[in-house]
């Protein structure tokens, strides 16, 4: 078990005109944990994997593992294991070779070799598959002889790159189950790139969530969940609502905001945000923490039903609030009357104890 350290790591490319693909990262991945960098496509997710990984040099900054500088070692001295979105096995060859690869490119023992190969298949749960051709197994099985190759080298580290991007979706939930439980059976610090914010929650002992090169934010799934710090990642993680409201009072922990019908609700805020009375505040709320209500109760946002999508657990809601900046708002509400349908007039009820302001 090994920590990683990156101390503002940019990486510039040398051909592309356009800004920074990682710029100025700094975080530390504890031993053991298992980290996440999650955000949409081309936010630089990769390429900082992939200099964790040493297949590419930052521009500027340091990387540490366990406190020694990596930054400019060779990906084969850096003892890490790799997981790519697709497999890269060897087709040819039968799934014990493809997991005994990296032992025999380390030059172990016929009989270490063996031993090593059938009980990481054990571990993966493909006892008695090692004879079997590559070709001969389901995507899932595919990834899972993937990652048996990776850890039977028994890395200082685990670096997997959207590894269940290329399975169904019952197969991806399977598997991260899997992949999770693997990983802390093994203990090796861990660091899994994704575009899912659904996975980043579910598997993850922490999140980076990235926007352009630049990590918006660090925290476990309740903080990014619960305390996006900006609207990016209020958007970004659950798909939350931003709305922008005016300030009728502030404190150093929670600020009041008007209602556009009329009323008042209560957000936390940490430190205020140095918000004011007259400012406007962006208030992230949660679809389940939107209640339906009628549409001349007190104390509501009035709007009209534009879509409706029952899922069995929620019945999601897009509102139309009528702002200005063609204001919806989506709610997942349970127990939505049968009667309630597109066109509609409703009222939404925000839950004031669950609402955030965020950071534009
Ligand atoms: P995706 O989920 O689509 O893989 P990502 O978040 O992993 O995206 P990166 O692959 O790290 O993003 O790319 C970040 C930025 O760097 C993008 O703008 C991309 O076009 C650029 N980039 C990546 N690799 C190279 C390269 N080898 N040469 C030039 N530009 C690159």
């Amino acid at each position: 078990m090994i920590d990683v350290e990156l101390e503002s790591v940019s990486k510039r490319f040398a051909r592309s005109a356009e800004a920074a693909a990682v710029d100025d990262v700094t975080l530390t991945i504890g031993a053991g944990e298992f980290f996440t960098l999650l955000g949409p496509s081309g936010c630089g997710k990769t390429t900082t994997l992939r200099m964790v990984a040493g297949f590419y040099f930052p521009t500027v900054g340091h990387i540490r593992f366990g406190g020694q500088d990596v930054t400019r070692l060779a990906p084969n001295k850096r003892d890490t294991g790799m997981v790519f979105q697709n497999y890269a096995l060897f087709p040819h060859m039968t799934v014990a070779q493809n997991v005994a690869y990296g032992l025999k490119v380390r030059k172990v023992s016929r009989a270490d070799t063996s031993r090593r190969v059938a009980e990481a298949l054990a571990q993966v749960h493909l006892d008695g598959y090692g004879a079997r051709r590559i070709d001969e197994l389901s995507g899932g099985q595919q990834q899972r002889v993937a990652l048996a190759r990776a850890l039977v080298i028994r890395p200082r580290m685990l670096l997997l790159d959207e590894p269940l991007s290329n399975l169904d979706a019952k197969l991806r939930e399977e598997t991260r189950t899997e992949i999770r439980r693997i990983q802390r059976e093994a203990g090796t610090t861990s660091i899994y790139v994704t575009h899912d914010q659904a996975e980043a929650m579910a598997m993850s002992d922490r999140i980076a969530v990235m926007q352009a090169g630049r990590v918006q934010q660090i925290g476990t799934p309740r903080e990014v969940y619960h305390q996006p710090a900006n609207a990016f990642v209020a958007r970004f993680i659950g798909r939350s609502n931003v709305l922008s409201l005016p300030v009728t009072t502030a404190d150093a922990t929670r600020v009041e905001v008007a209602l556009p019908g009329g009323g008042h609700v209560a957000a936390g805020a940490p430190d205020g945000h140095g918000l004011r009375a007259g400012d406007t505040a962006l208030v992230s709320a949660r679809p389940e923490h939107i209640a339906l209500a009628g549409p001349d109760d007190p104390d509501v946002i009035r709007g009209r039903v534009t879509a409706l999508e029952f899922t069995g657990m929620a019945t999601h809601l897009t509102v139309d609030i009528g702002t200005e900046d063609g204001g919806e708002v989506t709610v997942a509400a349970v127990d939505v009357p049968d009667r309630v349908d597109v066109g509609d007039r409703v009222g939404l009820r925000l839950s004031a104890d669950r609402l955030w302001v965020v950071r534009p």
